[in-house]
């Protein structure tokens, strides 16, 4: 059965996705590997089911983002921040999928022109991005009810490192993903989730495209929203 277009109807959900780029001098940058594809999805998802839709994005190769959706673009996790601050108080879901850079060249090594060639190694100072997770947590003025929901991907010990994620960042749910596998998560369009609540039950997806990963997803927390 197609979930119905009217299940969201009136609810605002924010969703981010893909990658942040930090720039290291004027041509190169670190970031993290991220198709986008999930969060994407996830806004598709939840504007099928009625819901107003803001899409921050980080740089992807993804076409424009769905219709119907506000979609704002975004380059490094500071943007990122910014952008969630100015579109979140209305929300009433706000799903962080996005895969922020956790580290952030010192601002000596940010130089407008291009770092030339040496013939030894050069040192790359990095300090972190703002946890944008943990200061939306905090904010004050948010809507009471707001659903907060962060990504965890993890090579191991997957459910206990996403519950100890979810905790520290005061999160409502957690999606836990193996990206130690070749055959979901990063570019491909299919995955298998666990979807871990506060209250420590959880559920565990098949490998399925990431379009019905995101319907699972958003239909779990439809419920929690009424
Ligand atoms: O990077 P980490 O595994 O801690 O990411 C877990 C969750 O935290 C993800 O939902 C990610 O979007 C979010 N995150 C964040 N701010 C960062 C890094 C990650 O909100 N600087």
């Amino acid at each position: 059965m197609k979930p119905s277009n009217k299940y969201l109807k009136g609810k605002v959900v924010l969703v981010t996705a893909g990658p942040t780029r930090e720039s290291i001098d004027a041509v190169r940058y670190i970031s993290n590997r991220s198709s986008g594809k999930m969060g994407y999805a996830l806004a598709k998802a939840a504007r099928d089911m009625g819901a107003r839709v803001i899409l921050i994005s980080g740089p992807t190769s993804l076409p424009p983002g769905p219709a119907h959706t506000k979609i704002v673009r975004v380059e490094t996790a500071s943007e990122m921040l910014k952008a969630i601050l100015k579109n979140i108080k209305n929300a009433d879901i706000f799903i962080m999928a996005a895969a922020v850079s956790d580290f952030h060249p010192c601002a000596s090594h940010a130089v407008h022109g291009k770092i030339k060639r040496s013939k030894g190694p050069i040192l790359l100072k990095l300090k972190p991005t703002p946890d944008i997770l943990k200061i939306i947590s905090k904010k004050k003025g948010l809507k009471k009810n707001l659903i907060k929901v962060g990504f965890a991907a993890e090579t191991s010990s997957l459910i206990s490192r996403a519950y100890q994620k979810l905790k520290d960042k005061r999160l409502d749910v957690i999606i836990g993903n193996d990206i130690s596998r070749k055959d979901i998560g990063f570019e491909s369009d299919f995955n298998e989730v666990c979807i871990i609540n506060k209250d420590k039950t959880l559920i565990k997806t098949k490998r399925l495209k990431k379009e019905l990963i995101a319907q699972r997803i958003i239909l779990y927390l439809l419920d929690k929203t009424n």
